[in-house]
C-alpha cells in the first residue's frame, strides 16, 4: 500500500510539473467555491456586453450566424455582406464537386469515424487523404487528426519535456504556446522574425538542453508576413535543433502552386522536421495535419496522445471534403494565382489610400490594417452597417497599441469588392467623430 501511494505521489508530481505547478502555492485560501470574477476576462466580457447592449446602436460583431455559404460574400438574416473574415481562401468550401464528395462519403461511411482510428475507427479516406497530403506538400508521410489547435498542443506537448528547450517566434499561435506549456520544456520567445535574436538564444542556451525545438509560422496569422525560412533552416542545422513550421495559413496559399513556404523560398522539405497544417482553411474542411519524415510521423501516429491516440479520427465528411479540395487545388492552380493577385491588389490599394499594412508580404492572403485601439470597434461596426464584415483584433490577442482590422482575402473576392471595402474603410477612418 505505501508503495502504491509513493508511486501515485510520484506520478502526481510529474503531472504537476508538466503543467507548471510543482508546489502548492504558499498562500492559504478560504475554502469558498471559485468565483468567475477571479478571471480578468469575465470583466472584459461584461464590458463588451455593455458596449453592445440593446439601444447602443452598435451591432455585436461576434458569433454572427450566417444563413448561406461563405466566399467573398455571406448572408446574415437575409442581408448580403462582403466579407474579409473567413478562411475560405480558395473558395473550395462550396464547390459542387467538394459537396458531392461529402454527400458520397456520408452515404457510404455514415457520419462519424466510429472510434479512435487505431482501434476500429479507420476509414479508407483517412489513408488516402494522408498519402495525398504528403505528396502535395513534398514530405515523406502525413497524419490527419481532429483539430489544428489540438494538433499543435499534442505534438509539441509530446515531443519535448523538462530537459528540453523551445524557442518560438513571439507571434506564435496560442496552440503552439499551449503545447510548449504542456511539454514542461523551457520556453523562450524571440522577437518577431528576428533571426539574429534567435541565433543569440541558440548560442547561449542550446548546450544546456537535450533537445531544442524551434517553432515558427509559415505565414503569420495576424500580420500576413512570412518566416525567414532559409535563415531559420541554416540556424537549426548549425545548432542541432528541430524545426517545426505551422503552415495553417500558408499551405494552399503561398508559393507558386500553394505548397507553402518551402515552395516560396525554394527550400527543400527535407530541411524541415515537422510541418503542421490545418484543414479548416484552404482545404474547406476541419481538422489538423502533420507532415514530416516517415519514421517520425509513424511514431506520432502510434504514440502521441491527442493525435490518433485517445482521440477519434476526423469524420468521413471532413476527410472527403479535404481530399476533394486538395485534388481541386492541384487541378486548378489558377485558384491560388487568383488568391495571390487579390491579396496583392488589396494591399497595394490599401497602401495607396494611406493605410498602414505593417509588414504584410504582397500576395499573402492576410492583410492587417493598423488602427488605434479606440477606433477599431467603431470601424468594425460602421463597416457592418455598410455591408462589409472585417473583424478588429485587439489586445490581448495582439500587443497593446497594435490593434488592427485583420482582413482575410479570398479567391472569391473581385476588384469591385476590394475597391468598395477600401473606400469605405478610408471614409470611415477619416470621418470618425
Ligand atoms: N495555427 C495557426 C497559425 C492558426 O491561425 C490556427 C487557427 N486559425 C491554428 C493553428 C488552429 O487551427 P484550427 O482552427 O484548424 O484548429
Amino acid at each position: 500500500m505505501p508503495q502504491t501511494k509513493k508511486k501515485l505521489e510520484e506520478l502526481l508530481g510529474k503531472v504537476r510539473s508538466s503543467i507548471g505547478c510543482q508546489q502548492a502555492p504558499a498562500a492559504t485560501y478560504k475554502p469558498v467555491p471559485p468565483s468567475l470574477s477571479d478571471y480578468p476576462e469575465h470583466a472584459l466580457l461584461q464590458s463588451m456586453q455593455q458596449l453592445y447592449r440593446e439601444g447602443s446602436g452598435l451591432r455585436n460583431p461576434y458569433f454572427l450566424p450566417r444563413s448561406a455559404e461563405v466566399g467573398g460574400t455571406l448572408r446574415i438574416e437575409e442581408k448580403d455582406y462582403i466579407t474579409f473574415s473567413n478562411y475560405n481562401y480558395l473558395g473550395l468550401s462550396h464547390d459542387p464537386r467538394v459537396r458531392q464528395a461529402v454527400h458520397e462519403a456520408v452515404d457510404r461511411y455514415g457520419c462519424h469515424a466510429g472510434a479512435a482510428r487505431m482501434v476500429g475507427g479507420e476509414i479508407e479516406l483517412h489513408a488516402q487523404l494522408e498519402a495525398e497530403l504528403a505528396d502535395f506538400t513534398g514530405f515523406e508521410d502525413a497524419l490527419v487528426s481532429v483539430g489544428g489547435y489540438s494538433t499543435n498542443v499534442a505534438v509539441i506537448g509530446y515531443l519535448l519535456d523538462r530537459r528540453d528547450l523551445i524557442l518560438h517566434d513571439e507571434y506564435m499561435h496560442n496552440s503552439g504556446l499551449m503545447g510548449a506549456v504542456m511539454s514542461g520544456a523551457r520556453r523562450i520567445a524571440f522577437p518577431h522574425n528576428d533571426m539574429d535574436a534567435l541565433e543569440r538564444l541558440l548560442r547561449e542556451h542550446r548546450s544546456q538542453h537535450r533537445r531544442t525545438l524551434i517553432v515558427v509560422e509559415g505565414a503569420y496569422s495576424m500580420d500576413g508576413d512570412l518566416v525567414d525560412l532559409p535563415r531559420v533552416v541554416e540556424l537549426k542545422q548549425r545548432h542541432g535543433a528541430w524545426l517545426m513550421v505551422d503552415e495553417a495559413h500558408s499551405c494552399g496559399t503561398v508559393g507558386a502552386t500553394g505548397r507553402g513556404v518551402c515552395e516560396y523560398f525554394g527550400v527543400s522539405t527535407s530541411d524541415i522536421d515537422l510541418m503542421m497544417g490545418t484543414l479548416s482553411k484552404s482545404f474547406a474542411s476541419c481538422g489538423g495535419f502533420l507532415v514530416g519524415r516517415r519514421e517520425l510521423i509513424d511514431l506520432l501516429r502510434h504514440f502521441c496522445p491527442g493525435l490518433l491516440l485517445y482521440s477519434t479520427g476526423i469524420s468521413p465528411a471532413n476527410a472527403a471534403a479535404a481530399l476533394a479540395a486538395l485534388r481541386l487545388m492541384r487541378e486548378e492552380p489558377e485558384r491560388v494565382a487568383k488568391l495571390q493577385n487579390n491579396a496583392r491588389r488589396f494591399r497595394e490599394l490599401a497602401i495607396a489610400n494611406g493605410l498602414d499594412c505593417r509588414t504584410a508580404v504582397p500576395g499573402v492572403p492576410i492583410v492587417p490594417l493598423m488602427i488605434d485601439n479606440d477606433g477599431a470597434l467603431k470601424l468594425m461596426s460602421r463597416l457592418f452597417e455598410n455591408g462589409v464584415i472585417a473583424h478588429a483584433v485587439m489586445h490581448p490577442v495582439v500587443p497593446r497599441d497594435a490593434a488592427r482590422l485583420r482582413c482575410f482575402i479570398s479567391a472569391e473576392h473581385d476588384e469591385a469588392m476590394i475597391q468598395r471595402t477600401l473606400e469605405l474603410i478610408v471614409a470611415c477612418t477619416t470621418h470618425q467623430p
